[in-house]
């Protein structure tokens, strides 16, 4: 299958190859067929050129803060497993004379732009503040963090006047804080890096600050918005990014280090918060595997604008209970593999959710290379649409989804769907009140 195909293309590549396959029903000779099919291939290979030029392969160009980029919306930093895609394991397998191949690891590592390459399941919000400038936040920071900013977006955190030889800057660049789902590595594990996303503010004495004897420069804290939960175990593997144990450090060894400045703000697993710049954020508390909490997130006023659950074994009663009743725009689905799972949905899983919540959309995150390759697997899916009229596709890294920006302000414009009474937060609270 042509590397680069896009998620949103599968309802296209289906419909070919419904007229391939009525025409080998039709009863063409075999060799008209096997040309049917090779003008098939060639089909979908112009049509994947088409989709997604080289040029914007390398990123997807949403432009810096404040630029031309697009206002709102969601862009896939990762959509794989927790290894990531290609595993480690099945490279070097392949790379051993004789040994069978995982065509999609194999594909992802020969490729660095097929869509079977994937990071930590992480997304980035784009959304508009009051005073228009774009606002970024963060959805987990995993193991992959680092490699997926700078193949999809470096230019979302570049500041006026950041980077080196900058003078002094205040406040930071174009990441305005981070929120995390749970504490596993492929979530939070990225942490560290953070400190490079932030540029520094404050040049002390007028020089360098290393020539100066003051310790390195200050920068804006990022706030970091997480469960207590995710903050101990964090708090755990990066004791130096929380301020206070920071602080003690310091003093013992009498050396400021350059490392992330982060403000933790504390959330509870049911009570919708702000994001600074106003973006409405509502806690939609999943099992992870036994009773493991993990959050997944609704993001905006209308919260079924973009409902985000990534990391899920099963859903508590009371938050399917509440999404039951709210029309879904877009649904983001954890989605393993094919077999069932002790700590993340299967397939089947994700598809069984997909057909009680009945989204616009749904985008499975989270596969594994046991799953196929994205392209098959999305051909598979469109099935649904004709099927069951379930617009289904695995995500891929790189995707972005629009967001309606009067959806997530508040404002929605034009005709809406029936809405029951109270919105999903309100049922939230009240079903999570006494819990
Ligand atoms: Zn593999
Ligand atoms: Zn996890």
């Amino acid at each position: 299958m042509e590397a680069g195909g896009g998620a949103m293309e599968a309802g296209g590549w289906a419909r070919r190859r419904m007229l391939g396959e009525e025409a080998g029903r039709a009863g063409a000779l075999l060799g008209a067929f096997a040309a049917a099919v090779l003008a098939l291939r060639g089909a979908r290979r112009a049509a994947a050129r088409a989709r997604a030029p080289r040029g914007r392969r390398r990123g997807h160009g949403l432009g810096a803060p404040g630029g031309a980029g697009p206002a709102c919306g969601v862009l896939f930093l990762g959509t794989g497993v927790s290894t990531g895609l290609p595993r480690l394991s099945c490279v070097a397998q392949g790379a051993s004379p004789g040994s069978p191949r995982c065509g999609v690891c194999w594909a992802g590592w020969r490729d660095p732009h097929s869509p079977d390459r994937r990071n930590n399941v992480s997304v980035l919000v784009r959304f508009r503040d009051r005073d228009g400038r774009s606002r970024h936040l963060m959805v987990d920071a995993g193991k992959t963090m680092r490699e997926a900013v700078l193949r999809w977006c470096p230019e979302c955190f570049s500041a006026p006047g950041s980077g080196p030889g900058a003078g002094a800057v205040e406040g930071r660049g174009g990441l305005d804080a981070v929120l995390l789902t749970h504490g596993h590595a492929d979530a939070m594990g990225g942490m560290d890096d953070l400190r490079d996303l932030q540029p520094m503010s404050v040049r002390r004495g007028g020089g360098s600050a290393a020539a100066s004897g003051a310790g390195p420069p200050a920068c804006s804290s990022l706030p970091v918005f997480c469960n207590r939960a995710t903050f101990e175990v964090c708090a755990q593997s990066y004791p130096y990014l929380v301020p206070k144990m920071r602080e003690a450090t310091q003093k013992r060894e009498g050396i400021e280090r350059r490392v992330a400045s982060l403000d933790w703000r504390l959330i509870d697993n049911t009570t919708p918060f702000e994001i600074p710049g106003g973006l409405k954020v509502t806690p939609l508390p999943l099992f992870h595997g036994g009773d493991y909490i993990s959050l997944g997130f609704a993001f905006g006023e209308d919260a079924g604008e973009f409902v985000y659950l990534s990391d899920v074994s099963s859903v508590p009663e009371r938050t399917m209970a509440a999404l039951r009743r709210q029309p879904i725009k877009t649904l983001v689905v954890d989605c393993l593999l094919r077999r069932p799972h002790s700590s993340h949905f299967s397939l089947g899983d994700a598809l069984d959710l997909v057909r009680e919540l009945r989204p616009q959309r749904a985008l499975l995150v989270g596969m594994t290379c046991s799953l196929g390759r994205h392209d098959d697997v999305c051909l598979e899916l469109a099935r649904l649409r004709a099927a069951e009229g379930l617009d289904v596709q695995l995500a891929r890294d790189g995707l972005w989804v629009e967001m309606d920006e009067g959806a997530v302000r508040g404002a929605r414009a034009g005709a809406q769907p029936p809405r029951q009474r109270g919105g999903l937060l309100e049922r939230l609270r009240a079903s999570w009140r006494g819990h």
